[in-house]
């Protein structure tokens, strides 16, 4: 039986979000933590954009050492040749990749305006396809941008084509939020049915279903013969509105009424890391987490009012679906109230090792503390906030790694 994978796109449809972004450090600690968490695939950047070309070769050295595994590493480019050789131009050592491009008569004719017709559009993401094969990629997902709002009949004919020439998955974006559970379900059996190929579920939450859409549109990938990935971001966090949440989408396919009894994980899913994940993505995008998100809001266990809290004390399950524990929640938070020291951009020696200290992490040298600081110090000027302990941890453990995350050379 077809199964359910879950794709993070944080480091991708995430920090493409108007108003926010991530260091590269910080994308970095967000693929340590999906690959802590059981995600199957993370897409983890640009491959065709500059400043990205040192953290994704970092990133996939750090799977190569062992770090980030079993996670899948997957880059977003457009679907035209063009993107695919500059791709391996900066990243050559890249294995995954997802090709975009445009499908619905909307985008056909009001972004390229008579530039490409239909045709054009299966031509041009063939001929990505094949660039991509002739470089050694090892998979390759084909996004079909505005799926929802493109025929039913040119997707399945795009699908063929991409199958054809080798493509392993087949990505539906609904990407303007513009299905219901009903329509999505629908349309994504058909596809599978039709394509024969594994489906990428991507969805967003203009109209407030990106999870429930992700739900349906699963079942509809794997009552359609096929696998399912669901694509995903922390918090939900993605333009406009936003994607599918991630804790939000696991809890849905895990503790909705019925629903794993007829559907499988291809994946263990290790919800307990959730609260941490979900606490980094909103410290590090700087957006609060919403009182009332599901699982990981400050609210999603709180009761207040008598006959609730009567009744949750007598029996939990009275008032909760999951228990806080479920997501990591429940360990007591110490918060320093008297003096802080806080590594900075401006931090000394004395100051960071006595930070350090507190973490149990010693140095060999006065030369190797001076080095740790250096990046860190670095790391500081990247992010702007005090990094967390994980992010001086990951330094002082990968020094190399950090290096590279941390060097940005503009074009001369
Ligand atoms: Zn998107």
């Amino acid at each position: 039986m077809p199964k359910i994978y879950f794709l993070d796109v944080t480091n991708r449809d995430g920090v493409q979000t108007a108003k926010l972004g991530l260091s590269k450090l910080e994308k970095t600690l967000i693929n340590i933590y999906l690959n802590d968490m059981g995600v199957f695939q993370s897409e983890f950047g640009f491959p065709t954009t500059r400043h990205e070309s040192l953290y994704l070769q970092a990133n996939l050295e750090l799977a190569e050492m062992g770090v980030l595994k079993p996670i899948r590493l997957e880059g977003w480019i457009r679907a035209i040749t063009g993107d695919v050789e500059t791709t391996f131009k900066l990243v050559p050592s890249i294995q995954h990749l997802n090709l975009s491009i445009s499908t619905s008569d909307q985008m056909i004719d009001g972004k390229f305006q008579g530039r490409k017709t239909r045709d054009d559009i299966i031509s041009d993401m063939v001929e990505a396809v094949d660039a991509a094969h002739s470089h050694g990629i090892k998979t390759i997902g084909v996004n079909a941008e505005d799926a929802s709002r493109t025929d039913l009949d040119y997707l399945i004919k795009f699908g063929l084509a991409a199958k054809e020439h080798g493509a392993d998955r087949l990505r539906y974006c609904d990407t303007l939020g513009y299905d219901n559970p009903f329509t999505i379900y629908e349309n994504i059996k058909t596809l599978a049915e039709n394509t024969g190929m594994p489906i990428e579920v991507h969805c967003h939450g203009d109209l407030g279903m990106a999870v429930g859409n992700s739900l349906a549109g699963a079942k509809g990938a794997i009552d359609g013969g096929q696998d399912a990935y669901i694509n995903t971001t922390i918090n939900g966090i993605g333009e406009r509105a936003g994607n599918a949440d991630l804790i939000a989408t696991i809890l849905a396919v895990t503790k909705s009424k019925g629903f794993l009894e007829k559907y499988q994980l291809g994946k263990a899913i290790n919800l307990s890391k959730g609260w941490k994940i979900a606490r980094f993505a909103s410290y590090a995008f700087g957006v609060p987490i919403p009182l009332n998100q599901p699982g990981v809001g400050a609210n999603a266990f709180a009761h207040s009012s008598g006959i609730h809290a009567d009744g949750v004390l007598k029996d939990p399950e009275n008032y909760e679906l999951y228990s806080f524990k479920e997501l990591g929640r429940g360990e007591p938070r110490f918060v320093e109230t008297g003096r802080e020291i806080i590594a900075g951009q401006y931090s000394g020696i004395s100051g960071f090792r006595h930070l350090m200290g507190k973490m149990e992490v010693t140095f060999s040298s006065k030369e190797e503390t001076q080095e740790i600081l250096e990046l860190v110090r670095y790391a500081n000027v990247e992010s702007q906030k005090p990094l967390v302990e994980d992010q001086l941890l990951f330094i002082a453990k990968y020094p190399k790694i950090a290096k590279k995350l941390l060097t940005l050379t503009p074009l001369e």
